[in-house]
């Protein structure tokens, strides 16, 4: 039968990283050894405390409210002020399956064009595109550590003729792991205030900056319009729990009401044992704590990475937080071109079928594809053998620090990812 598809969706491929680590275990499964830079999942164990709050709650069956447990709601609200030092009312709170469907629900009520600066995640574009939304791309630049500024954010809102925009934005940031600091989202406040520009600021990774502290975010500096988002499944490990929250600020109530009518149209409402579990998360110390020593080995093995691609002259920012690097081979274009390596698609292609290495290319993250980069994911090792070696470490010597050594002995797929891209590069040497 010939079927005809909402041709919204039929120039859409299924999520990149989601096609990647499908393909990375097909591979493995046939025998091939790979490198999983690939897939951006934490590596650690789930908390124990939230495993044991879950089983406590398996016999709770009855459907929550849209908007999700008023108590999870309420926790989250004194969590994000605790931790973040935002104002949001629980009652502009919304739980749903993950931030990911959260972010898509907002992008639908907000009535503007998506703003998105590139490198992005691999998601907000996407689902804006499904929504039909006229999507403006920012690329940023390399010295600006790929960090939108208020220059360029001034320039794209000045050409646009529309009163509302939505812009997206992602601090600690996938794929390239930096960290606005307050001055820069001090001067972006003062452009989006101007313009009347909705921000959808999301941080998932927030746990996961490599200072320690609260890396702050647009909502301290523009609390009236900025809406966050943030959940389970980075620094708690929980991504298959599917648990995200979105909070929205005062004054934007209708907004709120049209998101919860889109999930009591959909999915109802989150897993009813799930929420209960969460509220574990948001509550116990302990947790968070847990969540900053596996902040320390992200950036452990992430200043790996990045030190020996700089040997390797990939050039590379820093990374602040999350667990990603995004490293670009400018250097090696002619050499690269010789061998019929021409765009990112084709340097993550060589890097898997000749190398084992699996990456995503720049071309995914909205960035144009002539651009010769990649996305490294740094989180192919056993979290919890590197976790348990890491406290043995600790208990020994309580100022011990993370280091080369360490990475090489026990996350020895990140030294074989090192080596095989090594190779790759002496290869094109000749
Ligand atoms: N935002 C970013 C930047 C992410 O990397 C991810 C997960 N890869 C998400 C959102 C989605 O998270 P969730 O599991 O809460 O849907």
């Amino acid at each position: 039968m010939n079927v005809r598809v909402n041709s919204q969706l039929a120039n859409l491929d299924e999520s990149a990283t989601l096609v990647i680590n499908q393909r990375v275990k097909d591979l493995r499964a046939q025998g091939h050894s790979i490198v999983h830079f690939g897939f951006g999942q934490s590596p650690f164990q789930i908390h124990h405390s939230i495993q044991e709050a879950l089983c406590k709650n398996a016999d709770k069956k009855s459907y929550l409210p849209t908007k999700g447990l008023p108590e999870l709601r309420e926790t989250l609200a004194r969590f994000i002020k605790k931790h973040f030092g935002y104002d949001y009312l629980p009652e502009n709170i919304l739980i749903g399956p993950g931030s990911k469907q959260l972010l898509y629900q907002a992008t639908a009520v907000l009535e503007g064009p998506f703003i998105l600066p590139a490198p992005s995640w691999v998601s907000y574009g996407p689902q804006a595109e499904i929504l039909g939304k006229h999507i403006l791309t920012i690329q940023t630049k390399k010295e600006n550590s790929y960090k939108l500024t208020a220059h360029e954010l001034d320039n794209i809102c000045s050409s646009i003729d529309h009163r509302q925009k939505i812009l997206m934005m992602n601090s600690p940031n996938n794929p390239t792991g930096t960290v606005y600091r307050k001055s820069e989202l001090q001067d972006l406040a003062s452009v989006c205030r101007e313009h009347s520009v909705m921000v959808l600021s999301d941080e998932i990774y927030a746990h996961l900056s490599f200072d320690g502290v609260s890396p702050g975010g647009m909502a301290e500096f523009y609390p009236e319009g900025t809406l966050v988002s943030g959940g389970l499944s980075k620094a708690f490990h929980a991504g298959g729990y599917r648990l995200g929250f979105l909070a929205a600020p005062v004054g934007m109530e209708e907004a709120v009401r049209c998101m919860a009518v889109m999930s009591s149209e959909t999915y109802t409402s989150v897993s009813a044992p799930i929420q209960y579990a969460a509220i574990e998360a948001f509550t116990n110390p302990a947790v968070t704590e847990y969540a900053r020593a596996c902040g320390q080995i992200h950036r452990a093995t992430s200043h790996y990475l990045f030190e020996r691609f700089k040997e390797m002259r990939l050039s590379c920012v820093e990374p602040e937080g999350a667990f990603y690097l995004f490293p670009d081979f400018e250097h090696y274009r002619s050499l690269l071109s010789k061998a019929a390596v021409r765009n990112s698609k084709q340097l993550s292609k060589k890097l898997l079928d000749t190398y084992g290495v699996a990456t995503l290319p720049a071309g995914a993250f909205y960035c144009s594809n002539e651009m010769l980069a990649c996305r490294v994911a740094t989180v192919d090792y056993d979290g919890a053998r590197v976790y348990e070696a890491f406290e043995r470490a600790r208990k020994l010597d309580k100022d011990f620090v993370l280091g080369k050594d360490f990475v090489e002995e026990h996350c020895p797929q990140l030294k074989l990812g090192v080596e095989r891209i090594r190779q790759f590069l002496l290869d094109l040497e000749g």
